[in-house]
């Protein structure tokens, strides 16, 4: 799934899980720990899906909710310990899309994610991607070079999507730490060419040739793909 979600949760254990198990099912994944951060979020940035607890410091679940609500129609998923009928109900008229109980099973959160962010109408990613030998099937995480499968961290995997979906694209290192870091680009930083350079080191590794060329100046883009 190649989603950017809002992780809106107070207690870190839990926080993390999700966080590992998202990114590892392809999302982008921003936190906040508490009510407060999570009304600065939402005020500064779009997600695909929400998911968030309902008892946070500072501003509740539901008060959250009910805010997003007058200028927003992102899709939320509550996480939640609170188990009462009224509340569920509540929390669902208030605007949100599903409701989760605690404890919760992780391959139960991915799959009521999909089907939301499915009944949102989200752009969904092109089920193969090819370019030369490559083949890419976004919404399995996976990438083979001429049918071996490639080991791809996260990042490169989501560096590579960006590729592959426009070959004749030249993304400037602002273009790919944007999208893929989803912050802002800050010129010192040199995590793009760093994560770029194993990127290409694997697949030349694969395809015994280099499949990313850099553009001069400009960035990076598949190379000779036309
Ligand atoms: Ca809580």
């Amino acid at each position: 799934m190649h989603a950017k979600i809002a992780l809106i949760e107070d207690e870190p254990d839990i926080r993390r899980i999700l966080r590992d198990f998202l990114e590892k099912n392809g999302c982008t994944v921003i936190e906040a720990p508490d009510g407060t951060a999570a009304s600065k979020l939402l005020a500064a940035e779009q997600f695909d899906l929400i998911l968030m607890d309902l008892m946070l410091p500072g501003i509740s679940g539901e008060q959250l909710i009910a805010a997003l609500r007058t200028h927003s129609d992102t899709p939320v998923i509550v996480i939640s310990a609170k188990s009462m009928l009224e509340t569920r109900l509540e929390v669902l008229r208030l605007g949100a899309d599903d409701y989760i109980l605690k404890p919760f099973d992780l391959n139960e959160v991915l799959v009521r994610m999909e089907v939301v962010l499915r009944r949102a109408g989200s752009p969904q990613l092109p089920e193969i991607l090819r370019c030369g030998g490559l083949t890419m099937y976004p919404a399995e995480n996976r990438v083979c070079w001429q049918n071996s499968p490639l080991s791809l961290t996260a990042k490169e995997f989501q560096l590579l999507l960006l590729f592959m979906e426009h070959p004749q694209k030249v993304y400037s290192k602002a273009n790919l730490y944007e999208s893929v870091w989803n912050a802002e680009y800050c010129y010192e930083d040199n995590t793009v060419s760093v994560h770029v350079s194993n990127l290409r080191a694997k697949l030349k590794k694969a395809a015994g040739c280099d499949l990313i060329e850099t553009v001069w100046g400009i960035g990076y883009r598949m190379k000779g793909v036309t």
